[in-house]
């Protein structure tokens, strides 16, 4: 690699479009933005500087932090021999301590331990089930239902429609307000979807204003009787931006 491919006039001609008046186009994600020289993009992350597009932070590299004298978290001190736990320490799961949070009754069982030559305790009681819900991720690029619709299973309302994130339609199912917050079947049904879904087992859901969705951890959604084929795959400019040669003939489009 030449020297000049990592100068800043080759990185910026690379990465950046000049324009009139030294405006910079940043093109390293689709807002585009047109930055003007001294200022930086709406990421604060890419800056003009005198018409070259430029990061503003440095890359960090870990043996130049280490000879600075910078602060490192240290990872990976030993080597790992495939145990889940450090068996030189008890791994308290709560399971079973018999209360709940938070509860009238003292925690059943305190457990004293050192972590770096501070005496430490803790308290140790089951989680509470009213609290606990599933997120849930579909891979489908189909319109399931508008944000915030009520999602219903055998009738109860279990959980609502979420922000969808990478091209996945969320749903929230769970939580305090239907699992002990409304009727007693309405609890009842929230927890069996909860415990059906974590299971693994298709859940029939509907969603207010929207389509009925069949759910199964490891299986395509079955949206209004349709099984799922195709979806986008994650972030559509990073898919297209970096993988695009990888994905010709193997896509139906790139
Ligand atoms: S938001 Fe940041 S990365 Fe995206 S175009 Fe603007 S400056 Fe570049």
């Amino acid at each position: 690699m030449s020297a000049d491919t990592l100068s800043t006039e080759a990185r910026s001609k690379k990465f950046g479009a000049q324009e009139a008046d030294g405006i910079v186009r940043c093109d390293a994600c689709p807002v585009l933005c047109r930055i003007r020289p001294g200022r930086s993009g709406a990421c604060s992350r890419y800056a003009n500087d005198n018409g070259h597009l430029v990061r503003t932070d440095p890359v960090v590299l870990l043996h130049d932090a280490a000879e600075s004298g910078r602060k490192l978290v240290p990872f990976g001190a030993a080597e790992w021999d495939g145990r889940v736990l450090d068996p030189s320490r008890t791994f308290v799961t709560g399971i079973g301590a018999g209360t709940t949070y938070p509860d009238y009754k003292p925690a059943p069982f305190i457990v004293a331990s050192e972590h770096e030559g501070v005496e430490t305790v803790t308290v140790v009681t089951e989680g509470i089930f009213s609290y606990c819900g599933v997120k849930v991720k579909i891979d489908t690029d189909r319109h399931l239902g508008p944000e915030r619709a009520a999602i219903r299973v055998n009738g109860e309302e279990v959980g609502h429609v979420t922000t969808a994130e990478y091209g996945s339609q969320m749903l929230s199912v769970g939580g305090v307000r239907h699992l002990t917050g409304g009727s007693k079947k309405e609890g009842t049904v929230t927890c069996d979807t909860l415990l059906r879904l974590c299971a693994g087992d298709p859940v029939t859901m509907t969603i207010e204003g929207g389509h009925e969705v069949v759910v199964q951890a490891g299986h395509a959604p079955i949206v209004d009787g349709t099984p799922e084929q195709r979806m986008r795959v994650g972030c559509g400019s990073a898919t297209v931006g970096i993988f695009a040669r990888q994905w010709l003939g193997h896509a139906d489009e790139v």
